[in-house]
């Protein structure tokens, strides 16, 4: 039988056979496509190729892309554990033809690998062809129906031609798209799922679970515009999509994809995390519980990996929906605390061989999964309680209908996802109000906008990118002024392009050329003016829109008008800008030296005053660590080390290694920062290779210093590093030497010994801290129930009792407090007390008015008593008190005292 791993590499090792190149998948988060959320199909990272913006590398390509279907054109995350076949996260063989080969081909080699290398018994196999579609003037595909019964031995009543629908194929609603041809397997009667349905008869496309689709051959010849025609495309292509788990269920002679290797090991762990067992049924609430879990997880694991992060929109929004959902799915298998991490591992293991950056980055996907699941968690049993009584009002309504207010508390304070509740609603065959739901979620979002600040320059907004002409920028990788001419403005009545303006109000000045830098890859924006002999403008900021740079400011002087010649003039801010830059790359190299190569960029802000990396990082650096990388950083700038930079194809830059940032959208030329080597053609042997359209120091001796200040977490598995460089750095070490400075003064030690004096303080401080705390309310309690017990075990002269006894270190007042209470309940009473703190002798005496009146008065004791303890004391007949250095005498002080009291009384 053979693994998935052999299905896997048997396909690409066929269509070697049949001279096609092996490229690996595209990331799952697609990196320069805007238009797309996830990878859903292997023909993703092709598009360009096939739209003819980007010449192939190769005629023939194949490969196993990473696809994830849960949103857009394709979602199956409803089907995802109801079915056998349909998951979230899916593995697509696939080969491709670039003008090169075409149907017949694909058709003989599909049929071949199927029948003959896979050993697919070809009773078992329908194909269907695109039937035409009237409308939109589209043929019926003859060409591929005749091609099935002439290049394999397929029978012709075998041969299906069906509708849109089915076979036209398109990744989104535009894009290259074409008829296509799918292969599809009979698993037999007894797979049917519709057994049961009156009239239901099984066939290929009925629906039902006896047919199912294994492999879809694409002939792609149009692209499908913006504007909804289908453009024939200027060449033809193949693009083949084969369900890697569906094939390796058929190869394995499973009922189900879940039960084949891909699944299984997620499967029986669970099981053994969860004491479930799983049965493999379909319906079953526990077994389906399993199967979205194994599906999950595994979606998780690829696009956590690939540069997903949970978060409240857009592909993050669609990672924690998937979480979410698990986690849900967790508590029918009596899971309350955060599991899903630990199947990370499971899943790293046997898919890690095939997609190695899963397992690079193991660790920082299960602390992500893990808390998400943590944070979850804490509101997922209160919801599922506020679930249920929604559910049961929905069940006494007319219309059986979860209400849109419900639905939007479940998700405003509970967290979960509106298809979360429907689902839980269909388990109980019960609607939403989605309607009602989306109107409160619209609500909300508009009491947020006008919460947010206004944008000072809306107006930027209004403007349509493709009026705007394109600005030469290139100078300012070279130089901070340069001549040139206005050709437009944009102010809040849109863009100019006659007249001339004048005022204070903020506008958008766009020039022919410019040495300005355009806020992007983190850099700020520069600052600067732009001046003529009689005007100036200060540019506050500069950003980009479309190919455009716009120049944002204020006019401060005079007027500007159209085709007038100005000089631009970047501020002097430009240089700790690049100095901070530099610094970043040489930040992200360390980092990775020290920490290993899961640190990977997140994020950056690279700015006049600080620069801040975030960055995976799945511990905390310890402060050993983050020394070692500054001292490496320091290492580097003290070397002087040239930077040097060049632009080149995406491609090239690929294989120079150069570092890119997950989710950043290059075009086809990119620039790549290369730190260590003096000339464009060396850059393979620089040490730091970065995708980076940024400015940079020539040199790095002029960065002149750095220093990191802080390293926070800001979220699970991203760590924040701020760093100063240059001037900014040499302004803060100057303060902290004032500061360092002040102390010393103030403490008056020596600047190194101020340390040892700080802990010092902050030791004494603590002890003192304690011991107030001691005199509250517990060491109250403790004083009193001493003082109590020495009452009971007390000596009696007549009516009168003779308290004695030490007290462990309290305070004059709970002893105070206890004399008296002791007064009180002895009623004729004298009450010696005692105790140390801290070295010292601490003594008060008590004596009740009837022994007062037989002359035996407390101040008289007490001044008996007090040289004992080294000490002295006073007081008024009713109540004293000693101190005294020698704490070691309180016994004795207290026998004295007894002995004094006792002849007193005996002899009276
Ligand atoms: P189906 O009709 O079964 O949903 P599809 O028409 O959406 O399939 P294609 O877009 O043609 O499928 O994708 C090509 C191949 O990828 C399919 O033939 C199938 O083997 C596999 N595939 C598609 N969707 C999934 C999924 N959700 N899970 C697993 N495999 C899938
Ligand atoms: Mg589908």
């Amino acid at each position: 039988m053979l693994t998935a791993k052999q299905i896997r590499s048997g396909f690409i090792d066929f269509f070697k056979s049949k001279d096609h190149q092996f490229v690996p998948s595209s990331p799952i988060v697609p990196i320069d496509d805007q238009t797309l959320l996830f990878a859903n199909a292997g023909m993703n990272q092709f598009k360009d190729i096939f739209l003819g913006l980007a010449p192939p590398e190769y005629p023939r390509v194949a490969n196993s892309q990473k696809c994830l279907r849960v949103s857009g054109k394709h979602n199956d995350l409803e089907e995802v554990g109801k079915d056998t076949y349909h998951h979230t996260f899916f593995e697509m063989l696939g080969n491709w033809s670039f003008d090169d080969y075409f149907k017949a081909e694909a058709i003989e080699w599909a049929w071949e690998l199927l029948t003959k290398v896979w050993g697919i018994e070809p009773n078992r196999l329908w194909v269907t062809v695109f039937e035409g579609n009237q409308a939109d003037s589209l043929p019926k595909d003859d060409e591929a129906a005749q091609l099935w019964t002439k290049v394999t031995p397929i029978s012709a009543d075998r041969v299906l031609a069906f509708g849109k629908k089915d076979n036209f194929w398109e990744m989104g609603n535009t894009g290259p798209c074409g008829p296509c041809s799918e292969i599809h397997i009979d698993l037999g009667p007894d797979m049917c799922d519709r057994k049961n349905t009156p009239g239901h008869k099984c066939h290929v496309n009925c629906g039902c679970s006896r047919f199912i689709e294994l492999w879809n051959l694409v002939f792609i010849q149009y692209n499908h515009t913006n504007d909804h025609k289908l453009v024939p495309l200027g060449a033809k292509y193949v693009d083949t999509g084969a369900g890697l788990e569906r094939v390796a269920a058929v190869l394995q002679k499973k009922k189900s994809n879940y039960d084949t290797d891909l699944f299984m090991p997620i499967i029986d762990s669970t099981s053994e995390l969860t004491g479930h067992k799983y049965t493999s049924k379909l319906g079953s609430k526990t077994d389906n519980a399993f199967r979205v879990i194994a599906d999950h997880v595994r979606s998780l694991v690829f696009a956590i990996t690939d540069g997903a992060t949970p978060s409240n929109e857009g592909r993050g929004y669609v990672i924690r929906r998937i979480l979410r959902r698990a986690s849900r799915f967790g508590r029918e298998l009596d899971m309350h605390e955060p599991f899903l991490y630990k199947l990370v591992p499971v899943v790293t293991d046997f898919l890690g061989d095939a997609f190695g950056e899963i397992r690079a980055r193991a660790d920082h996907v299960s602390t992500v999964i893990e808390s998400e699941e943590a944070s979850f968690g804490r509101t997922l049993d209160r919801g599922i309680k506020i679930f249920n009584t929604a559910a049961k009002r929905a069940k006494k309504s007319k219309d059986k209908t979860i209400s849109g207010e419900d639905a939007f508390q479940l998700y405003d304070t509970y967290g979960f996802p509106l298809d979360l509740t429907e689902l839980m609603a269909e388990e109980r065959s019960l609607k939403v109000d989605t309607t009602k739901f989306h109107e409160l979620m619209e609500q909300q979002r508009k009491r947020a906008r006008a919460a947010s600040v206004k944008d000072s320059l809306s107006v930027m907004d209004k403007v349509s990118v493709e009026v705007l002409p394109k600005t030469q920028d290139l100078h300012k990788y070279n130089t901070d002024q340069c001549e040139a001419t206005i050709v437009g403005w944009i102010d809040e009545k849109g863009f100019k392009t006659a007249g001339s303006v004048e005022g204070d109000s903020e506008i958008g000045i766009i020039l022919d050329k410019t040495c300005f830098y355009a806020e992007a890859g983190g850099q700020v924006g520069d600052c600067g003016v732009i001046k003529s002999d009689k005007a100036q403008f200060v540019v506050e900021n500069t950003t980009k829109m479309g190919n455009s740079v716009i120049h944002r400011g204020k006019i401060t002087q005079g007027s500007f008008s159209i085709g007038q010649k100005i000089k631009a003039v970047v501020s002097k801010d430009r240089n700790a800008i690049k100095k901070n830059h530099t610094a970043t790359h040489l930040l992200q190299w360390a980092m990775q030296q020290v920490l290993g190569k899961s640190v990977a960029q997140q994020g950056s802000y690279v700015g006049p005053d600080y620069l801040r990396f975030d960055s995976t990082c799945p511990k905390a650096p310890t402060t050993d660590q983050l020394k070692k990388v500054e001292l490496l950083v320091r290492e580097k700038i003290t070397a002087d080390l040239p930077v040097t930079s060049a632009a080149m194809p995406k491609e090239k830059a690929q294989k120079l290694g150069a570092m890119a940032l997950f989710g950043e959208k290059y075009g086809n030329e990119v620039r790549v920062v290369g730190i260590g080597t003096e000339s464009e053609d060396q850059l393979d042997q620089a040490f730091s290779r970065e995708f980076c359209g940024g400015t940079h120091v020539d040199r790095l001796g002029s960065i002149g210093g750095f220093k990191i200040i802080k390293e926070e977490s800001i979220s699970a598995g991203v760590r924040r590093i701020i760093a100063l460089t240059g001037s900014v750095l040499n302004a803060h070490l100057e303060k902290a030497s004032d500061i360092v400075d002040e102390l010393s003064t103030m403490l008056k030690v020596p600047s190194e010994a101020l340390a040892e004096r700080i802990e010092q303080l902050i030791k004494e401080n603590k002890k003192l801290a304690k011991k107030l705390k001691s005199g509250g309310s517990a060491g109250a309690s403790d004083t009193m129930a001493q003082a109590k017990q020495l009452l009971e075990s007390s000596e009696k002269i007549g009516q009168t009792s003779i308290i004695i006894g030490q007290l462990p270190a309290t305070s004059v007042e709970q002893t105070r407090e206890a004399v008296d209470m002791l007064k009180k309940k002895a009623k004729s009473a004298a009450v010696v007390l005692g105790f140390e703190d801290d070295g010292k002798a601490t003594l008060l005496i008590g004596c009740t008015d009837d022994l007062i009146g037989k002359g035996l008065k407390a101040g008289d004791l007490v001044k008996a008593i007090a040289p004992i303890i080294d000490g002295g004391g006073g007081g008024r007949p009713q109540m004293a008190q000693a101190g005294g250095n020698n704490p070691e005498k309180i016994n004795d002080a207290l026998t004295k005292a007894a002995e004094l009291i006792k002849e007193h009384l005996t002899t009276v």
